[in-house]
């Protein structure tokens, strides 16, 4: 019998999917072990036990693994920020692949899985932080919360994001400390901000600062407002609302505080405007890569006409204008559409139209009304598209369908159900949007048979 908090050592055989070490125990007990590694000898503590299965964390390692990365500081780990920064990079890389084609297998599909193209940015990579902010010990802190918890890590250096976007969240953390202002206490549903969310053009360098705070207004606001504007590289600054006891980041109200409404960056030789409710990948030195991918394995054309579905700021759609004949995007959030218009006319291109909806209800409405495209592209989140949105695309059948996945394991329901209406691919490209997590971004184009 295996107990709470009882100590043990362990052989890891495996990495999760989630990144962690999987031991076996004599007793029949697949434990996940947080910074272990395979091939690795560890003492471990267990945290959780559940029926078959638990977790623990590493005390001690008594045999290193080589692929190791001795690591600066152990807050990263605790965080979750960074679960597989301890191991090397090209390791990680493989580690993503042997994920994909795990999930290929299990799924009896006949389809190659390429090697994982790897980010030219390891560290440093996100463009874009949202960071709690909490009291502690009477002073209002920056960090991360533990993993499975609400307990805030105090942090000023957060590995995985732009180094400019920490040197401005403690800037705006030093002019809220100046103004007495107080963290979010979650308990008492008190304090008056709950999160930093800072965005950093890549290629531009231009910076918007969200506070997110329980209240519209407060004391010194106008002030704090204009003192953040003067940050480096900071060209918007907005509050958002958010009152409601919840995980969600971001209230459903921006009010603009300073500066412009929105920051720009580049793909390629475009320019794109983002609002602060608007999705952006968040790995510029990686994002031309992903679209090319999609759009070489689609060998789009003249004559092509293009769904765009899940649009955000009309990207990729964008992206792709004018090597086709027309675009037309679908998008669920409001401000996103209103950004992808904006860009449209921003580079000049004049075969696009984007609609606010479902992709799946509008996908349902042109089946019906029998609208054409040769190519749909669905770049959906991490719950995959619906049957609805499949069904509808088999009738308005286009020849290609790109997929881009930020969840192989819908991706791998996604295509069966495909399939079933006669779409298959032979091949899926992971790349690396993701460095130091465990996330996989994949590309495939299905095809009609
Ligand atoms: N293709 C874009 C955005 C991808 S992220 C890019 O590469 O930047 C996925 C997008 O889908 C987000 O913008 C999200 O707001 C949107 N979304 C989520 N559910 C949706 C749905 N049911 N219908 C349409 N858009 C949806």
């Amino acid at each position: 019998m295996l107990n709470k908090n009882q100590e043990l050592q362990l052989t890891i055989t495996d990495l999760s999917y989630e990144g962690m070490g999987v031991a076996h125990t004599d007793e029949g007990m697949t434990l996940f072990v947080d910074n272990a590694l395979p091939g690795e000898v560890v003492t471990a503590k267990i945290l959780k036990l559940k029926k078959g299965f638990g977790f623990a964390k590493t005390v001690s390692i008594e045999t290193k693994s080589p692929d190791r990365v001795e690591m600066s500081s152990n807050k990263w780990a605790q965080t979750g920020i960074a679960p597989l920064a301890h191991l090397t990079y090209a390791k990680q890389l493989e580690f993503k692949t042997k994920q994909v084609k795990t999930l290929v297998e299990k799924n009896k599909l006949d389809i190659d899985v390429l090697e994982t193209i790897a980010s030219p940015n390891e560290l440093g990579y996100r463009n874009k932080a949202q960071v709690p902010v909490r009291q502690v010990k009477r002073q209002l802190e920056v960090g991360f919360f533990r993993k499975r918890s609400h307990d805030l890590v105090v942090m000023e250096d957060f590995l995985i994001q732009d180094p400019k976007i920490d040197n401005t969240i403690k800037g705006v953390r030093e002019i809220l400390r100046q103004y007495g202002i107080t963290g979010y206490d979650e308990r008492n549903h008190r304090g008056q901000v709950k999160n930093i969310i800072v965005r950093r053009g890549y290629f531009t360098g231009e910076i918007m600062v969200v506070l997110v705070c329980l209240d519209k207004k407060f004391k010194h606001l106008p002030e704090i407002a204009d003192e953040i504007h003067q940050l480096e590289e900071v060209k918007s600054v907005y509050l958002n609302h958010n009152p409601q006891k919840t995980n969600v980041i971001m209230g459903k109200k921006n009010r603009l505080l300073a500066g412009n409404s929105y920051i720009t960056d580049k793909i390629g030789d475009q320019t794109f405007m983002i609002s602060p409710q608007s999705f952006f990948q968040i790995n510029s030195s990686q994002t031309p890569t992903l679209y090319q991918k999609a759009v070489e394995m689609a060998e789009l054309n003249q004559d092509d006409e293009v769904l765009d579905t899940y649009s955000g700021i009309g990207t990729i759609g964008l992206s792709v204008a004018k090597e086709v004949k027309s675009v037309t995007g679908v998008e669920v959030v409001k401000s996103a559409v209103e950004d992808a218009k904006n860009n449209a006319t921003l580079n000049h291109i004049t075969n696009s139209e984007f609609f606010l909806g479902k992709s799946e209800e509008y996908m349902n409405h042109w089946a019906e009304e029998g609208k054409q495209a040769t190519v749909v592209i669905a770049d959906p989140p991490r719950k995959g598209v619906t049957s609805e949105f499949i069904q509808s695309t088999a009738k308005i059948a286009p020849r290609k369908v790109i997929y881009i996945s930020c969840n192989p394991a819908t991706l791998m329901r996604d295509i069966k159900e495909f399939e079933e209406y006669g779409y298959t691919t032979k091949t899926i490209q992971p790349v690396d949007m993701f460095p130091m997590t465990q996330h996989v971004e994949c590309v495939t184009v299905l095809e009609k048979n």
